[in-house]
Formats: structure tokens, C-alpha cells, sequence
């Protein structure tokens, strides 16, 4: 018996049942659970709406002119519900990847367990914060010998081309084997570009391999060239 669909669970009583197992699924609450219908896709679009309007009253930063920007709430809150039913349908892997673990245990498939895993967060405020991995802090309580690279966003040419220099990227290296123990992004779809440094860290690389990375020009990811060679001007 499944107790509650949330994110994944609506695809478990039926992955179950083409195991050959009995299976049945009861909601009490809205099908999918919090974070679709009232937790994180919600919130997510009425942030996008809110940068929206911030964008478009700093038109005039960019040469763009325009009238007096009002919002629409009644309208943002029709965008958020149609966004809401859209990924409410989906069977996106997103969905179904959280019902991964049980369903992996579940079917003796594997012991599959959240623990000792990288776990990263974003906060979704702007400019955005993603966090991965030990803080500088962290690490001196471990007794551990690091290096520490820091960069503005203002240091980062794509930052300087859309206008969006706030913040700053910082990563946390093992000096003796070199590899990444942490990062914070601040900035500009800071939890994306945390992202790849999380990549780096899945794949146990040397910092060195991001300082010296062909990335696109210019992605904001290009930032974390410059982020990494700081390291060799100490
Ligand atoms: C405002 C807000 C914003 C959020 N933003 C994010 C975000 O950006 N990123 C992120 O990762 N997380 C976010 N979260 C958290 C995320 O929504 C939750 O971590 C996630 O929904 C928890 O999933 P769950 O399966 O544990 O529980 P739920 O999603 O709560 O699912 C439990 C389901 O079980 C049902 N149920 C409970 N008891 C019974 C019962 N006795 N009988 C039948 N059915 C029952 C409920 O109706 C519900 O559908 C946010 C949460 C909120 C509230």
C-alpha cells in the first residue's frame, strides 16, 4: 500500500504491479503532493514573475525604454496554475527519479540509500545562492589544509554583458590532493553554475581541471576559469 503520491509516488503502485506485485495507492490530499501543486513550482514561477517586473524596471539600464511597469496579479496567479497543471501532467525524470530509491529497494533491486551523498541546495532569492559541499568553515574544523578561491560576479564577463554583477563565486580546495571540498554561487543563476562545480566533485576532478577547461564564450561558466586560476596568484 501506498500512502500519498508526492513527487514520485503516483509511478510506484505501477512499477510494482509490472513487477507482478499487488499494489494500490491512496491520496488524501491532491494528487502528486506539495511540491507541484503548493511547494516548489508555484513559488518558482511567482519568483519568475516578480524578476520580470524588476526586469523590465531596469529597462533603462539596458537602453530599453518603457512605460510604467504594473503587475498583473490575477494574471500571475493564471500563469502559475496553468505551469502548475503542465508539470502536474508530466512524467518527467525528475518525478520519477525521486521514487528511485524505494522502488529500487522495494523490488530487492538494490540497497539504494540517500545517505553520504552530495547534497547541494539553491535558495531561490535574487541574485540566487547554490551551496554545495563543505564551507570553509567546515573544513577548518576538520583539521583539513585548504585553499580557498574567490571571485566577483563583476569578474565575469557574461555577469558584465546582462547587467547582473551582484554576488560572488567561492570554492573550497583539498591543497594536498587538490580537489574541490566545497562551493557557494552567489549570483545570477547561481545554482546552476554551482551545479557543474557539484559535476566536478561527483567526478572526484583536480581543481585544476576546471581552471583550465574550454568552456563556451561567453557562458557564465567561463567564470569558473578565472574562479580556479586565482588559486595559482596566491
Ligand atoms: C512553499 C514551499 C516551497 C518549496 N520549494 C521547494 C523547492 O524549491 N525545492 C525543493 O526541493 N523542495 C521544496 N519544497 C519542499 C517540497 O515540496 C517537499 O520536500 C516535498 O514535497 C516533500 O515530498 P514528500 O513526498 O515527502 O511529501 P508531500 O509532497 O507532502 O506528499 C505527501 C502526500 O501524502 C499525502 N498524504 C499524507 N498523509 C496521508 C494519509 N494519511 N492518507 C493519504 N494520503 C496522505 C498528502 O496528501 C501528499 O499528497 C517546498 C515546500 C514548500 C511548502
Amino acid at each position: 500500500m501506498v500512502i500519498g503520491t508526492s513527487q514520485g509516488g503516483r509511478f510506484l503502485p505501477i512499477d510494482l504491479a509490472k513487477a507482478g506485485r499487488k499494489a494500490a495507492l491512496v491520496e488524501g490530499g491532491h494528487l502528486d503532493g506539495v511540491c507541484v501543486n503548493s511547494g516548489c513550482t508555484p513559488t518558482k514561477t511567482m519568483v519568475a514573475s516578480a524578476r520580470a517586473a524588476h526586469q523590465a524596471r531596469r529597462g533603462a539600464e539596458y537602453g530599453v525604454r518603457t512605460g510604467p511597469v504594473s503587475v498583473d496579479l490575477a494574471a500571475v496567479r493564471e500563469r502559475k496554475r496553468a505551469i502548475c497543471r503542465t508539470a502536474g501532467r508530466g512524467r518527467s525524470a525528475r518525478r520519477r527519479s525521486s521514487s528511485t530509491p524505494l522502488r529500487t529497494n522495494l523490488l530487492g533491486r538494490g540497497k539504494v540509500s540517500t545517505r553520504d551523498r552530495l547534497v547541494p541546495y539553491t535558495v531561490f532569492i535574487d541574485p540566487q545562492l547554490g551551496r554545495v559541499g563543505m564551507t570553509e568553515r567546515q573544513a577548518a574544523e576538520q583539521n583539513r589544509s585548504v585553499r580557498v578561491a574567490k571571485l566577483p560576479m563583476s569578474a565575469v564577463i557574461r555577469a558584465l554583458e546582462t547587467g547582473e554583477t551582484r554576488g560572488f563565486m567561492k570554492a573550497v580546495i583539498d591543497a594536498d590532493t587538490q580537489q574541490i571540498l566545497g562551493a557557494a554561487v552567489l549570483g545570477v543563476e547561481g545554482g546552476e553554475i554551482m551545479t557543474i562545480i557539484q559535476v566536478a566533485m561527483l567526478g572526484e576532478l583536480p581543481y585544476t581541471a576546471m581552471a583550465n577547461a574550454v568552456f563556451t564564450h561567453p557562458l557564465l561558466a567561463e567564470g569558473l576559469n578565472s574562479l580556479f586560476m586565482s588559486l595559482d596568484a596566491q
